[in-house]
């Protein structure tokens, strides 16, 4: 049983990548741009006595994706975990909206989900197991991150799709939930305001820290396991406990 993790070069794929891999699991890691991060990650898994390998595709491309599921079964095997996690982040709200850069987002971050997921159901069906999970964000619960106006809408659609696409593909056995992040200390974060950001997201968790890769990569770790095996259509939000939910 295979795993694919889209964007899983850096930041939270590539932590889930190295988790599920200490699970047995061998991993696809697929990248966009940044190959060396992504062999850099592939070695550690082997480094580890793993199974992994890199695969370059873009994830809004639906030829880039047939291939990227190709290759990833000619060299590892059919893949039965799907991790939607490639996402990007441009900033803007109502006073900025720019069409090229919500058209980029929704590419990647909900489209990308579409491509990826009917790429993966395809076998999942044929062999009627299969696990689903997509990185979500809890921008689209409506936390007030200024700035994440438009980015905040393509999670919300990828919680959408989650349901929806495990109300399809549950009656083949295949389970699909979404993991939202709280604020995670990755590339995502503006090193311009990396200080002061930590400080202030800190203080907004009930946990009293921010959140690290590996806090997001155990949840997914736990929602593709079998302890999870009757879990479906699930949100799970993974965020230290935001006080400006829990004080509403
Ligand atoms: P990151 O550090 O910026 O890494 C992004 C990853 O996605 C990289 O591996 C990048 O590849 C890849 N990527 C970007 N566009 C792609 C595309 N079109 N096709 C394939 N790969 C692509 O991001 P992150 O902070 O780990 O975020 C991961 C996910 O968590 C995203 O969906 C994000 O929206 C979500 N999230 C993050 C936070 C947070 O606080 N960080 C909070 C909530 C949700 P290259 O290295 O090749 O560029």
């Amino acid at each position: 049983m295979t795993a694919l993790v889209t964007g899983a070069s850096r930041g939270i794929g590539r932590a889930i990548a190295l988790r599920l891999a200490l699970d047995g699991i061998p991993v696809a890691i697929n990248y966009l741009h940044n190959q060396a991060a992504a062999h850099s990650a592939v070695e550690s898994i082997l480094n580890a006595g793993g199974r992994a390998c890199a695969i370059q595709a873009d994830t809004g491309d639906p030829a880039a994706v047939a291939r990227l599921f190709d290759e990833a079964h000619s060299r590892l095997g059919p893949v039965e975990i799907l991790i939607n996690n490639a996402g990007i982040l441009h900033r803007g709200n109502i006073d900025s909206y720019d069409p090229a850069a919500m058209s980029a987002m929704f590419r990647t971050n909900v489209d990308g989900v579409i491509h990826c997921t009917r790429a993966a159901a395809a076998h999942m069906r044929s062999v009627r197991r299969g696990a689903v999970v997509n990185i979500s964000s809890i921008a689209a619960h409506g936390t007030a991150a200024p700035g994440t106006t438009w980015y905040a809408a393509t999670k919300a659609s990828v919680e959408t799709l989650t349901r929806r696409f495990a109300l399809e593909l549950g009656p083949h056995n295949i389970r699909v939930n979404a993991v939202a992040p709280g604020f995670i200390l990755t590339d995502m974060v503006d090193p311009a305001t990396r200080e002061a950001t930590i400080q202030t997201m800190a203080a907004k968790a009930v946990l009293g820290r921010v959140g690290s890769p590996e806090d997001i990569a155990d949840a997914v770790a736990f929602l593709v396991s079998p302890q999870s095996r009757f879990i479906t259509g699930q949100i799970l939000t993974v965020d230290g406990g935001r006080t400006d939910f829990l004080s509403h």
